[in-house]
């Protein structure tokens, strides 16, 4: 996540991308409520590779029944950028703050879970970059107030579009109840299993074991591997794969978070 993405045409377009393209230029203010945005920095989730290559999975094809969006479909939900304008009653943010994007959008009122606070369990949840009719992977978009929030000079643009996913890898340790001295076994290597290594240790694991196919783990591409506290290349002919770890006396591992696949 090196370039600046301002992608003119990155929507999922299936041959409707001028539909898509039109509509964009013609927003430049925003509506009552919602936040008009200048993104910076899109990250991709396995989600959106998903979509592209064989969707349309999430993206609804008929109108979305909260947000009525429906494909083509502007990808990207873990984003962020700079505050271009504000519609009627925004507060919380202005013209010029950088903001990271919290990506959920459901009924605040009269939704069950909504008025609870698990917004996430809302029957009519929908996400900006899968079905909302703005994403990341173009050069503006509009949100909800609710969804976004200004941030501190320290943190950079790239951090802001990394807040989403790493809530995501939070909350598995949260959900997992790791806690300080575990040890934690994690399959899956991908962005999202290294953030979620990250999170374990931030939580105080003690040891941490991180799991996928060696050609990846040997990759330069693998920052976390610096903390994984040792190397098990686990040999089928010689042992039962994951049992091996996971049984009693064996590695001793307390807490198993699989993100593989
Ligand atoms: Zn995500």
């Amino acid at each position: 996540m090196k370039k600046e993405i301002r992608h003119e045409s990155a929507s999922f377009s299936r041959g409707q991308g001028s539909a898509v393209r039109n509509h964009r230029q013609s927003i430049r203010k925003a509506p009552p409520g919602e936040v008009l945005i200048r993104n910076r920095f899109v990250g991709i989730r396995g989600t959106d590779l998903h979509e592209y290559a064989y969707g349309p999975i999430f993206i609804p094809v008929e109108p979305h029944p909260f947000t009525k969006a429906q494909a083509p479909q502007i990808l990207g939900h873990e984003f962020g950028g700079v505050v271009e304008a504000i519609g009627a009653g925004v507060t919380s943010v202005k013209a010029g703050d950088r903001v990271s994007v919290q990506p959920l959008i459901m009924p605040r009122v009269g939704d069950y879970y909504a008025e609870r606070g698990l917004f996430h369990l809302s029957s009519e949840l929908a996400l900006a970059g899968l079905s909302w009719p703005w994403g990341g992977m173009a050069e503006y978009a509009t949100l909800n107030e609710y969804n976004v929030q200004a941030i501190p000079d320290a943190m950079s643009d790239e951090e802001a579009a990394l807040v989403e996913p790493t809530a995501v890898a939070v909350y598995a340790c949260d959900r997992g109840d790791v806690k300080a001295g575990n040890s934690v076994f994690i399959t899956g290597a991908g962005p999202i299993g290294q953030l979620t290594l990250l999170a374990a240790r931030a939580a105080g694991a003690a040891q941490l074991f991180l799991s996928d196919l060696i050609r990846l783990i040997s990759s330069g591409l693998l920052p976390a591997k610096k903390i994984v506290t040792k190397k098990i290349t686990l040999d089928r002919a010689i042992s039962q794969g994951f049992d091996a770890l996971l049984a009693p006396g064996g590695e001793q591992i307390k807490i198993l978070i699989d993100l593989a696949g």
